[in-house]
């Protein structure tokens, strides 16, 4: 049996996989195993931040696992406590919990938001259509794709989903049962669908009005991808937690939530915890990846970068309006919404030795190491370029 046939014959059938066998991975290029080099940009999907291989991730993994791998939650933990320190700095929230994925992160806002809720008389949570909150029953009570939910009722109660950007909705929507508006603001399994900038204003004018907490997921654009430390930073507002996973542990796995002065004391001893959540190696591989994206330049990067891949990407749509329908995104969390399935330009991509990513039917998703630099956008855009022409 080849490996894909093996892996058929193991796992539950969950994962569409790319037909690619990865060696290793050095910077912002991966290398498969007949020694092709291929550009990678998805950075498996968010996560490599620093691209592959990072000396100073290597290094902080290295030193850490020396001295303990895993010690449980019990014992403080250098990494924990400068890897919370930092993130307290850069985010300016009061309080945090480490978590070991995004999903996990979720639930633990669903709870926080659900006990400050009790004290407030409130119970009801809010979320919006085509958003993508992670696998576990909390997350997908707050979604409303059939994909994702199909036969794992029944879900979480008191969970309402309203559509995306529709304010009136929203209005209608909200009242002095609300505990708690969760959304990511820039939707990223969704196909890169910003909120408008009415729509958060108007959600920030009735959170005024009805007490409520809101929710950023930061999943996926936190963390600098978006050009801002938080996603939310492109738009004005303040919500009360957001939870971020992907980037945090470097490659390893690692999530957070933090929460504001509103629902600091919400937790107390016992009642809520984890085993692997702010694992100690994935915390020094953290403290590495807040250094060089704050302090070493790389956020700084992705704004930049990101706004010139969007200036081509939006060349583009000038030239291909038949393909291109739309350039969305910010910093280097872009996509372009074809007027065709995006699978086939995956695939040619891939064919051109550049790594891309399909959502949402008929979106390409780049969310490339934030350390890549004009030349790879060059490089991007002219193979899609070459591939659209081949279309015409
Ligand atoms: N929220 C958002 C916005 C995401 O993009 C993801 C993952 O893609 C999740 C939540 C779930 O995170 P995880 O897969 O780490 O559980």
């Amino acid at each position: 049996m080849n490996t894909l046939e093996r892996e058929a014959s193991y796992f539950f059938n969950t994962y569409k996989r790319i037909p690619l066998e990865i060696d290793h991975g050095d910077g912002v290029y991966l290398y498969s195993k007949d020694g092709t080099r291929y550009l990678d940009m998805f950075a498996g999907l968010a996560v490599n931040a620093l691209g592959y291989a990072h000396p100073r991730v290597l290094r902080a993994i290295q030193e850490q696992s020396r001295k303990y791998i895993h010690l449980s939650n019990y014992y403080l933990q250098d990494p924990q406590i400068k890897l919370a320190e930092l993130l307290i700095k850069y985010s300016g929230y009061s309080k945090l919990f480490f978590t070991n994925s995004g999903t996990e992160a979720i639930e633990g806002a669903i709870k926080i938001s659900r006990r400050w809720g009790i004290k407030n008389g409130k119970n009801e949570i809010i979320s919006f259509s085509n958003a993508f909150h992670g696998r576990t029953m909390g997350a997908l009570s707050l979604m409303d794709r059939p994909k994702y939910r199909d036969g794992f009722e029944p879900f979480l109660e008191n969970c309402r989903v309203v559509e995306f950007n529709n304010i009136d909705n929203l209005r209608k929507a909200v009242s002095h049962k609300t505990v708690a508006v969760v959304l990511e603001f820039i939707q990223g399994e969704g196909g890169i669908c910003p909120a408008t900038p009415e729509f958060v204003e108007a959600l920030a004018s009735l959170k005024k009005q009805f007490g409520f907490l809101v929710v950023a997921d930061e999943i996926q654009s936190g963390l600098g991808r978006t050009g801002k430390f938080f996603g939310f930073q492109n738009f004005n507002i303040n919500p009360d937690i957001v939870v971020i996973a992907k980037p945090l542990g470097g490659g390893l796995p690692l999530g957070a939530i933090l929460g504001n002065e509103i629902v600091a004391d919400v937790l107390d001893a016992g009642s809520h915890g984890t085993t692997f959540g702010g694992n100690s190696v994935a915390c020094a591989a953290g403290i590495a990846v807040m250094e060089e994206l704050m302090e070493r330049g790389v956020m700084t990067n992705a704004e930049k970068v990101g706004r010139y891949f969007k200036s081509m990407l939006l060349k583009l749509q000038e030239e291909f309006p038949a393909i291109v329908r739309e350039v969305r995104g910010y910093g280097l969390m872009i996509g372009i919404d074809l007027h065709r399935n995006a699978d086939p330009i995956v695939t040619a991509m891939r064919e051109r030795k550049i790594l891309i990513n399909g959502t949402a039917d008929t979106v390409l998703r780049f969310l490339p190491p934030l350390i890549i630099n004009e030349q790879h956008i060059d490089e991007t855009v002219s193979s899609l370029q070459e591939i659209f022409l081949s279309y015409k």
